[in-house]
């Protein structure tokens, strides 16, 4: 029955006056006699594939939501988060009034003492230890308009450089690979390509679970193409999305890199790779072939990955033998100590295969968050709105100038990423910190690290429109509006600016985030005159932005909030060249931003793991998610149709570690690395993952998996490596865990660790005990 609701929701064959959940199922608020007074046109607000929908209200209240039909990327169809998304507006969680804490509980306040208490306290901060002792954390989830804002004040007002999106945990390793491949950050492709490419190739992406809607793109292929396209799924987990696959490439948990550079020697080996668009459209081929060839046989690739030979050259020559292959990639990819160099390498076969610049051929980095790419171009965090770069002398002038703020207040250099502000709170040199929707005490790695270090703050400030758990453990919250009660606009990953209308009022005395910026901006002398007094309306803010972008290559010059409305989104660059915005980069005229303006094939390797399986932690563990659950559930945990389809967390686990351990799908069991543990986890037993592998999704805060993952970062994007890290699970009939009869006094004290908290690691857990 469950199934069958739920392909409904998938498909939205749900007509307008049949829309009601039943009282049976109990899935829901809204009854049939709730039928909106207006539909106001709108985008989702969940994830990055940015879907067109409308927000039914009635009496001031969000009361429904239905699919676009008009709208280019959905076609009338949303995801359960996306049909369920009024919920969330009136959910319980909902913070209505700024908060101060006082004898360890927030009490309402207004907004004046908010921010006279929090501008007091910052300026304190700042005269005794400099202005970088303040940090703020921006978001993927807010409107461009907001984080521009943001961005602005904290670096130009606040004058810290000292900030980064929550973007840097899912986003940041495809940021910086695009970089270095082509000049610049920007995905070079279009949905639409999904719908012309002969061989798709998925990698580390289960677009089934978390981009349900890219699969409509998919399916328009074979009406368009007149053949089905192969679609090859590399992932060390038969997801959802491999049950797609013609090809299923299990991999070990993170050998993609060593897989691609074998591809690519087995290319240029049989010589299939296209030598005209090597030769006129990069450069590096020379050194990148002699790196390959020497490093990379598919002998040594196939001890790396764990694919055969065989199967390799059947990969190879699916691949390049395709007219156009698109390969498509998510978190399995961007989440690892590697995540950067992984990105550039399937650059590097796209390249050597002239997999660029047309239809259906591209490398394309799919995001997370609904505007995870209006934070790269304009969140003003690892580089300067516009793709401009900090070190760049005319870059900061002319940003400065367009401004109109004096260039010396540009900073010179980017400031600490997400994981360094963590450190350096822990270090005691950053003494402030303000978090604006996102929630890093369930989405940071490595748990009890950051939670050590946030109680050295001297204060946390928490923007949020929920109260999360970061945000019950703010000294100041500041109630910010949601989705449908602010105006503006969220750009998704094909580059796709949409329109994201106000259909409400924001809840209590909550503001739209670019208001809470502008009228904090007021307590600090002189800055709100120097940076916000042309921002009278949400639209003058994207005006700015315009201008900030003319030029450059994420140019929306051209755009209007009519004309996004209009069109139904747009893809910049839009300006007079193109007007309605251009589908793919780097076509014919169009160049990469590199020296030469060509794209770069760079000699790249691949690396073990920070932290092997090893005798006392012998699993790995995957996390990630599920579709009816966004993120830390933040936005889905008061969602009842969500919760009734995935209320808690699980563990997968193969039939023969659940024989180990003789559990059965349902038992309880804990999990647990070297730094914490998660007790009370649900078993799934399921060929899903290998023996050895175990995946969680990240959602659930009561089954908190960050305690046990690891803090190992990429070096160049400082993107965390959720994906793998050496853990053991514990039964009730094998406490000491799998494969460690030597260490069974270790495990189980970690298995009854149930009657100690998890702020305990498992070494913290047995030295209490010794
Ligand atoms: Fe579409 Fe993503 Fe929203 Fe689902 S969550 S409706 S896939 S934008």
């Amino acid at each position: 029955m469950i199934k069958k609701i739920l392909n409904k929701f998938i498909n939205n064959d749900i007509k307008e006056d049949k829309y009601a959940y039943s009282k049976d199922l109990k899935f829901g608020t809204i009854a049939k006699d709730k039928a909106p007074d207006t539909w106001v046109r709108s985008t989702c607000g969940y994830c990055g594939v940015g879907c067109g929908l409308y927000i039914g209200v009635k009496d001031g209240k969000p009361v429904r939501t239905k699919g676009d039909p008009s709208h280019p990327v959905s076609h009338g169809t949303l995801c359960p988060k996306g049909l369920t998304e009024h919920e969330m507006v009136v959910s319980s969680n909902r913070v209505s009034s700024p908060m101060i804490k006082k004898d360890g509980k927030l009490n309402a306040v207004e907004w004046d003492e908010a921010f006279t208490h929090t501008s007091n306290k910052f300026k304190e901060i700042q005269n005794k230890y400099g202005k970088n002792a303040v940090a703020c954390i921006s978001t993927g989830q807010f409107l461009t308009e907001d984080f521009y804002t943001l961005g602005k004040f904290v670096q130009l007002g606040l004058e810290t450089n000292n900030y980064d999106g929550n973007t840097t945990l899912c986003m940041a390793s495809a940021v910086m690979g695009y970089k270095q491949s082509f000049g610049s950050d920007g995905p070079p492709s279009s949905y639409e390509d999904f719908s012309y490419a002969d061989v798709i190739m998925l990698i580390g992406a289960n677009i089934a679970d978390n981009h349900p809607i890219l699969k409509l793109h998919i399916a328009k292929n074979k009406k368009i193409t007149g053949k089905k396209p192969k679609i090859i799924v590399v992932d060390p987990r038969f997801s959802k999305t491999a049950n797609m696959a013609d090809v299923f490439v299990p991999i070990a948990p993170r050998s993609d890199l060593a897989l691609i550079n074998g591809l690519c020697y087995i290319i240029m080996e049989q010589g299939w790779e296209d030598t005209k668009f090597i030769q006129d459209k990069t450069s590096g081929y020379k050194e990148f072939r002699k790196h390959i060839m020497q490093k990379y046989p598919p002998q040594e690739v196939a001890i790396i990955t764990g694919i055969d030979v065989k199967e390799l050259y059947e990969i190879a020559q699916l691949y390049a033998g395709a007219n156009s292959a698109l390969s498509a990639w998510t978190m399995g990819v961007n989440q690892s100590s590697i995540g950067t160099d992984t990105v550039s390498a399937i650059c590097n076969l796209a390249l050597i295969t002239g997999n660029l610049g047309r239809k259906g051929a591209s490398p394309f980095s799919i995001t997370g968050q609904c505007n995870a790419m209006g934070t790269r171009e304009f969140g003003f965090t690892s580089s300067i709105p516009g793709y401009r770069n900090f070190a760049n002398d005319t870059d900061r002038a002319v940003f400065a100038d367009i401004i109109n703020v004096p260039s010396s207040l540009i900073p010179t250099a980017r400031g600490y990423s997400y994981p360094q502000i963590i450190d350096a709170i822990d270090r005691g040199e950053i003494k402030a910190l303000w978090v604006t929707a996102t929630n890093p005490l369930v989405s940071f790695p490595d748990q009890n690290k950051l939670r050590r270090a946030l109680k050295k703050l001297d204060i946390l400030v928490v923007q949020d429109a929920f109260m999360s758990e970061t945000a019950l453990e703010a000294d100041v919250l500041f109630s910010a509006a949601t989705w449908s009660e602010k105006e503006g606009t969220y750009t998704n990953s094909e580059r796709r600016c949409n329109y994201a209308k106000k259909a409400v009022e924001p809840l209590g005395k909550s503001m739209s985030d670019a208001n809470i910026v502008i009228e904090f901006s007021k307590y600090f002398e002189g800055k709100y005159e120097l940076l916000f007094q042309n921002f009278q309306s949400s639209e003058d803010i994207f005006e700015e932005i315009k201008k900030v972008s003319a030029g450059q290559l994420c140019d929306y010059s051209g755009m209007s909030y009519k004309k996004i409305e209009e069109l139904g989104g747009i893809q910049w660059p839009c300006n007079t060249l193109y007007p309605e915005g251009k589908k793919r980069l780097y076509t014919d005229g169009f160049e990469c931003k590199t020296e030469d303006g060509k794209a770069k094939l760079l000699a790249l390797d691949w690396q073990p793991l920070a932290e092997s399986c090893n005798q006392s932690f012998p699993l790995n563990l995957n996390t990630g998610r599920t579709v009816e659950q966004w993120h830390t559930r933040t936005k889905t945990k008061t969602i009842t149709l969500l919760n009734d389809l995935a209320p808690q967390a699980w563990i997968e686990i193969n039939p023969l570690d659940a024989k180990k351990l003789e559990v059965e799908s349902g038992d309880k069991i804990t999990i647990a690395s070297s730094r914490g543990l998660v007790d009370g986890l649900i078993v799934k037993v399921t060929q899903v993952v290998r023996e050895g592998d175990c995946f969680v999704p990240f959602h659930f805060s009561e089954q908190l998996i960050n305690a046990v993952t690891i803090a190992d970062f990429d070096p160049k994007s400082f993107e965390p490596n959720f994906k793998q890290c050496a853990v053991n699970l514990y039964s009730q009939k094998h406490p000491q865990g799998i494969k460690q009869e030597e260490e069974k006094v270790v495990a189980e004290i970690a298995y009854q660790s149930t009657k100690v908290s998890q702020e305990y690691t498992v070494a913290e857990v047995i030295k209490k005990e010794n």
